[in-house]
């Protein structure tokens, strides 16, 4: 993503008009490198946004208002059904082919409470117009078949297809995805307080569809709601990107021909405000074995401003980031502090996807009987706040992270332009002024100078909006063990009623109903009908390589990278410390040493102290592990990586929050390192059913390679029972605990091995590295090696019980690192086999969120994985028989030429300078060379048919017998499935 400090000239002024279209309004915003063109499309209304700049990455996305009017899921069912095909592209998954087989770095759709999103991006010119045609077609005139309906919303069939007397069952891909948010507390707390905060409007309902309320959805209701709301008048088009506003409207003249205006009523109303305070309760599932101790969630919630009157929404932001958004938060430390929980909610924060702005915050890890003392505390420190004010470094911190966020180039998952459009659609979704909230930095120079005239501006915000402020509810949830089976229970009753009214003549007419979507979801689309999209060849993919300029000094028994780039006057440092010496008995204990290194005080300050001066002066300081092979995979490299971002202007005091952190952290604060302690485990163990693949996968593979072993050991099942065994006895802990992490500490910061990863343009290296000549003199010591753990303690077939009411079913294979000549084919064959195969059997077929597979060189794994998976026993057959089909059936020219595309597409993902300095220093430790990669890149570009059957398929055959199984699953569902799995699982429960 090239990018330069300035915007473009602008091409139209207000007032033009140009073919169909009107230019509204012409505005640049050099401060954030945009030059923004408001239109409108005169014959539809539609609303067009199109910020021009200088980013190779293009974006288009068109957004409707979809207000649901029930929880039957409409909105998000509609959101994967016109993605099933339109007249023009009558591809059965016409999304998955674009996704497989174009050059785009990003593809989705969005169902919010209140808006449905469909956003393409692509660096290639061709490719983005491809995208952007097809999804506007998809959404406009889609097919919305009968079949699509059923596969993607609800469909009853029998558990023996054969049988109309076997069991009765409810499938659809919605309905499954939804049964799978609905066991996660986090989601479950979400709804609860969006449900309750806003109860007489449209986020009374679930957009995403209540698992027992989906059913009830009708055909003809789905294809109304699409005609009353997917129209261009009810349309909003944001495009972003370095292609000019007069290419955007040429292509968007032909998109919206033959549309007129029509009538739409999707106002989203405002919620009326109380006069009383509320409460609600309500309960989450836990495993049938966890005891009920220390498990209830508490939350406060405030309906705020709205969205549309950007200042105060603006002051809001900084009042909440005072507040809860650092450990030196009054509020949040007071939570924290209090004793009542173990941590803070995973719901707090500043929550803006609704038209009135909420602010959530509370307590995990507490007791029911706590709800009043909480409530009263948290009342008190506001009262407090208000009367006394903010400590003025914590609304200094608030406003460096307005800025240096801002002025940051950031592509993380998202591209940048989705940041843009987020902000844009929170203003424009309600007929506000779209470019009310976009020019930031601007916005917040206002706020400061308000605040120099002002000096209780801050205070005022707070009691009229939080103490003054009557519409605000109190949230418990409460863990239950009986929850998951109830709900079970619930939607097998609501079955067996349904079963009960079919006479023997439906039964034959449902069964003969599922064979027909059974037949529609295997029937192949027809050569012409693939035809129909466009597509570009893989004649027009670059053969050459991205190359990352890298420089490499070696200084006394230390390696100094640097990345010479355009950073907007941001520069990064990644300091890797070598950590393959520390004995492998030790090594459970480094995510908690990366956490309460910049958790706990430091040097003179105090944690909060610590943590304000972060904000002040830092864009962010974080700690991580990481591990790999290197190419040849004989060797391993393992690294515990300390990564910090500063304006250039600050980097000599950023650099001694650094030396403080490094060398002079405190590990006598005791309460918080308890603090830091519940929360790792919390925040693992929560993570565990949203993630259910990711865990099962590094359960499964752990045995495979000394990375993947790591792997496990860091962040997977491994760690959470360490961390937890850790937590469960504190008390008898807490005397030994702070030596050993200090001894892990200074084992760890040594200088030997030591390699600094330096990302900025000239001016900036030069100020990085002279500033951390300070650093590295505290430096010393030298490092001996430690004996290879065994990975022998992992079961082959292991089975965890979690309390969710879907599968996840992982399958790992040992695989090649980069510089095998497997390593291309394995590639190409990971994506062939996801986006074909795997996608149609365990997603399409099977009614799983998600079926793939992965090929990972760094930990030398080959894994198949299912998401939010009804079946079981069936998916570890299919990965079975998906190297079975593809060596029999043969792979056809069209389907690898497909695999060749998506996979150049993955590799060119396009990356944000610290993205790509990370990218280089990762590559120096596996010794990947430029070479290799350019090696690798022509090697998948020649993929063919023979490359794949005789390199990738045989050589996954010959490790068949090296394979292992995990599976998260509930514990009864594993107990049915050993019942014919052979051999079977071996069951734990989680913890
Ligand atoms: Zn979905």
């Amino acid at each position: 993503m090239a990018q330069s400090p300035s915007c473009p000239d602008p091409g139209f002024i207000a007032g033009d008009k140009y073919l169909d279209f009107e230019i509204i309004r012409v505005a640049c915003l050099p401060e954030i490198r945009q030059t923004v063109y408001e239109i409108m499309h005169l014959p539809t209304k539609a609303r067009i946004l199109h910020l021009h700049n200088v980013d190779s990455e293009n974006l288009y996305a068109v957004c409707f208002r979809t207000p649901p009017s029930d929880s039957t899921g409409l909105p998000h069912i509609l959101e994967h059904s016109v993605l099933a095909g339109s007249e023009k592209y009558p591809l059965k998954d016409a999304f998955n082919e674009l996704h497989r087989g174009s050059l785009q770095t990003f593809i989705n759709a969005f169902t919010y409470p209140d808006k449905t999103i469909y956003p393409v991006a692509s660096q290639v010119r061709k490719d983005f117009f491809n995208l952007a045609r097809v999804y506007t077609d998809l959404v406009l005139h889609p097919r919305l078949l009968r079949e699509t309906f059923l596969q993607e919303g609800h469909h009853l069939e029998f558990s023996d297809p054969d049988n109309v007397n076997s069991e009765l069952l409810i499938s659809g891909v919605v309905y499954n995805e939804m049964k799978g948010a609905y066991s996660s507390p986090d989601s479950l707390m979400y709804k609860a307080i969006q449900e309750n905060l806003y109860p007489d409007t449209v986020y009374r309902n679930d957009s995403g569809g209540a698992p027992h309320i989906i059913p009830t959805l009708t055909y003809e209701k789905f294809l109304a709601f699409h005609r009353a709301y997917y129209s261009p008048s009810n349309a909003r088009f944001f495009l972003y990107g370095d292609i000019s506003t007069r290419d955007c409207l040429d292509f968007l003249q032909e998109m919206l021909h033959g549309f007129s205006e029509i009538p739409v009523e999707s106002r989203i109303e405002a919620q009326k405000r109380w006069a009383a305070p509320r409460s609600v309760s309500g309960f989450y599932p836990i495993g049938i074995d966890e005891n009920l101790q220390a498990k209830t969630v508490i939350n406060m919630a405030w309906m705020l401003a709205e969205n549309l009157d950007y200042e105060t929404v603006i002051l809001l932001e900084i009042v909440s980031w005072a507040l809860v958004g650092s450990a030196a938060g009054p509020l949040r430390k007071a939570l924290v502090d209090s004793g009542l929980g173990e941590d803070l909610s995973p719901v707090t924060g500043l929550e803006k996807d609704f038209r009135q702005l909420a602010f959530v915050v509370g307590l995990r890890g507490t007791e029911s009987d706590r709800a009043p003392v909480i409530e009263t505390l948290v009342l008190d420190i506001l009262t407090q706040l208000v009367e006394t004010g903010f400590e003025r470094d914590l609304i200094e911190g608030a406003l460096h992270q307005v800025e240096f966020h801002g002025k940051e180039i950031r592509r993380g998952v998202y591209p940048y332009g989705i940041a843009l459009m987020g902000r844009v659609f929170h203003t424009w979704l309600y007929d506000g002024d779209p470019l009310a909230g976009l020019n930031f930095p601007v916005l917040i120079d206002d706020i400061r100078q308000r605040w120099q005239g002002e000096p209780d501006l801050f205070q005022r915000v707070l009691r009229q909006w939080f103490l003054e402020n009557p519409h605000r509810l109190l949230s418990v949830m409460k863990p239950s063990r009986t929850y998951q089976g109830e709900q079970e229970a619930k939607y097998r009753n609501q079955l067996n009623a349904i079963a009960a009214e079919l006479e023997p003549s439906d039964r034959r007419a449902v069964a003969a109903d599922a064979a027909r979507l059974r037949r529609f979801q295997t029937e192949a689309d027809s050569p012409e009908t693939m035809a129909s999209l466009p597509v570009i060849g893989v004649g027009d993919l670059s053969p050459e390589i991205d190359v990352i300029p890298s420089q490499t000094e070696i200084p006394n028994d230390l390696t100094i990278l640097s990345h010479d780039l355009f950073t907007n006057g941001i520069a990064y440092l990644h300091m890797a410390f070598d950590i393959s010496h520390i004995p492998d008995e030790l090594q459970p204990c480094l995510p908690l040493l990366c956490k309460l290194m910049t958790g706990l005080g430091a040097g003179t300050s105090s944690y909060a102290e610590l943590s304000k001066r972060i904000a002040l002066k830092t864009g962010g300081i974080g700690i991580h592990l990481a591990s790999g092979l290197c190419v040849g995979g004989q060797d391993t490299w393992q690294r515990m990586i300390v990564h910090m971002r500063m304006l250039y202007r600050n980097i000599p005091d950023a650099m001694s929050i650094l030396e403080d952190i490094l060398f002079r952290g405190n590990l006598s604060e005791m309460t918080r390192m308890k603090e830091l302690v519940f929360e790792g485990r919390n925040n693992l163990h929560a993570a565990v059913v949203p993630s259910g693949h990711i865990f099962a996968k590094r359960s499964a593979a752990a045995s495979l390679s000394l990375p993947a072993y790591r792997e496990e050991q860091w962040h997977g099942r491994s760690q959470l029972l360490y961390v937890n065994a850790l937590a469960e006895k504190w008390e008898a802990n807490m005397a030994k605990f702070p030596t050993d992490i200090a001894d892990l500490r200074q084992r760890v910061i040594q200088r030997k091995g030591l390699v600094l990863s330096l990302t900025a343009d000239e001016a900036g290296l030069q100020l990085a590295e002279e500033a951390l000549g300070s650093v590295l003199v505290g430096l010393s010591g030298s490092v001996s090696p430690a004996r290879e753990p065994s990975l022998h303690g992992f079961s082959r077939r292991m089975g965890i019980a979690i309390p969710a009411q879907v599968s996840y079913v992982a399958e790992s294979f040992p695989a090649p690192t980069y510089g095998s000549d497997l390593a291309a084919p394995l590639f190409v064959l990971s994506r062939l086999l996801s986006n074909g195969y795997l996608y149609k059997k365990i997603r399409v077929e099977g009614g799983a969120y998600g079926g793939m597979c992965q090929y990972d060189p760094t930990c030398g794994l080959f894994s198949f994985l299912s998401y939010r998976d009804p079946h079981l026993e069936r998916t570890l057959t299919v990965y079975e028989e998906a190297l079975r089909f593809a060596n029999q059936r043969g792979l056809s020219e069209e389907e690898i030429q497909k695999a060749v595309i998506g996979s150049i597409g993955a590799l060119d993902r396009p990356m944000d300078p610290v993205g790509r300095g990370f990218a280089a220093m990762v590559r120096y430790f596996s010794g990947l060379t430029d070479e290799e990669r350019q090696k690798f890149r022509r090697a998948v570009l020649s993929m063919n048919h023979e490359a794949l059957s005789k390199g990738g398929l045989k050589y996954l055959d010959r490790v068949k017998n090296k394979a292992a199984v995990a599976v998260y699953a509930g514990g009864e569902r594993m107990k049915q499935a050993n019942n014919v799995l052979d051999p079977p699982l071996e069951i734990e429960t989680l913890i």
